[in-house]
């Protein structure tokens, strides 16, 4: 069978996926990923059926970091057989100011995005790590990287930038966006389930979180900016912040740079403001009060953020909830909608528990959708359409 890979690296762990090609149909066959890389090591993966297909741990030197798990990962796909590799997704966080669809990967689309380091030091080299490689090994096969600000380059400058000095905007200061590929992904189901829905809010709540405003189908406005700790709270960042306070840790508190970067990435949101865990089902099952605290402030700026996305829109047809905490938490949804009853939204309570794919009340004027968010798909469909037809 011909097959597409689609790959998405991270720090500290490696997510694959495997999809079968007939035409222009895509079936997914495999789910897999290597995480705890450098610390407990374990590749999983699983056949489209859910049937496992390995389940195996390694010593942490192992699998010390990426390109280990990279290595691991390859070795155990070259043992599938019947698999015949016609080319590979990548997801790739940052497509700079530049690139607002995927794009097919040779040596100077690779030297561009490699540029784009900076503007995303902690995910673009993991991003990249696996195409260098690929390119070494099967310099035959494809290779197309999928971008997580693209979705978002359409929006008018006076939103794209910050109120710096031009010069800061022209160096690529600017309000990217991220999660794009998810709501490509949702734009996409929206047009087959309420394509009458004009103004749209898509609430993305995963361990990160963001929400993006849609006008027929185009992201016009999002929560985050430059980069991916703006705006929402999340598992362990902390969302909008005045940056008076980063200047504050560093002038008054004599905190690193390096300090502040670890407290905004890997300690702060949920897991910061409990004291307790990033996840929000510990936080859900918890009675202490710092855990209802850190709820209660992300519904809060949940509901604040849908306001704003609201004016950007002016007025909204539909609301939709994904991605982990979107598409799994009854009660986060329902506090959610509670704060947009101005907007006229009200929930189908039962719906909401079931959960069912739309969980507004007849008479809500906002239709609320609950839509499994896809980005693998959405990855793989870009991947498949640019080896189809590379020069559309
Ligand atoms: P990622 O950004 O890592 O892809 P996900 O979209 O998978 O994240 O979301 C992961 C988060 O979803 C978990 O950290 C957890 O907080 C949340 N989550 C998953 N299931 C539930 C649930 N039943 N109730 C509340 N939160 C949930």
């Amino acid at each position: 069978m011909d097959a597409l890979l689609v790959i998405n690296a991270g720090s500290s762990s490696l997510k694959f996926q495997v999809f079968g090609i007939a035409g222009m149909d895509l079936t997914r066959q495999i789910r897999g990923k290597i995480d705890g890389i450098g610390t407990r090591p374990r590749l999983q993966a699983t056949a489209a059926d859910g049937t496992g297909l390995i389940d195996q741990t390694y010593d942490a030197k192992a699998v010390r970091d990426l390109p280990a798990a990279i290595a691991e990962t390859r070795r155990w796909l070259l043992t599938l057989e019947g698999f015949e590799l016609r080319a590979v997704g990548h997801r790739v966080v940052h497509g700079g100011p530049d690139y607002a669809r995927p794009v097919l990967i040779d040596a100077a689309v690779l030297d561009r995005l490699a540029s784009y380091q900076d503007l995303a030091p902690l995910h673009q080299p993991n991003n990249l790590a696996p195409i260098r490689l690929a390119m070494e090994i099967n310099p035959d096969v494809p290779q197309v990287a999928c971008f997580d600000t693209a979705f978002h380059r359409g929006h008018a400058k006076h939103t794209d930038c910050y109120a710096l000095p031009r010069a800061f905007y022209d160096q690529g200061i600017r309000r990217y966006g991220f999660h794009g590929l998810s709501y490509e992904y949702i734009a996409e189901r929206l047009r087959e389930v309420a394509p009458q829905a004009a103004r749209v809010i898509v609430a993305h709540l995963g361990s990160g979180a963001s929400m993006c405003a849609l006008r027929d189908g185009r992201s016009i406005e999002n929560t985050m900016g430059f980069t991916a700790l703006d705006g929402l709270p999340m598992g362990t960042r902390p969302g909008q912040l005045d940056p008076g306070v980063v200047l504050y840790l560093i002038m008054e508190k004599g905190m690193s740079a390096q300090a502040v970067s670890d407290l905004l990435y890997h300690d702060a949101g949920l897991k910061g403001l409990s004291g307790l865990s990033n996840d929000m089902r510990d936080l859900l099952a918890s009675d202490d009060p710092h855990a209802a605290l850190a709820v209660a402030h992300f519904v809060y700026r949940c509901v604040l953020n849908a306001g704003m996305l609201a004016a950007a829109l002016g007025g909204i047809d539909a609301f939709v909830f994904t991605a982990g905490v979107g598409e799994n938490s009854p009660s986060i949804r329902a506090r959610i909608v509670e704060g947009l009853a101005w907007l006229g939204a009200e929930l189908d309570p039962a719906a909401n528990e079931a959960p069912a794919a739309l969980i507004s009340a007849s008479k809500s004027r906002v239709a609320i959708h609950v839509l499994p968010t896809d980005e693998e798909l959405m990855i793989a469909r870009h991947t498949l359409a640019l080896i189809s037809a590379p020069n559309a």
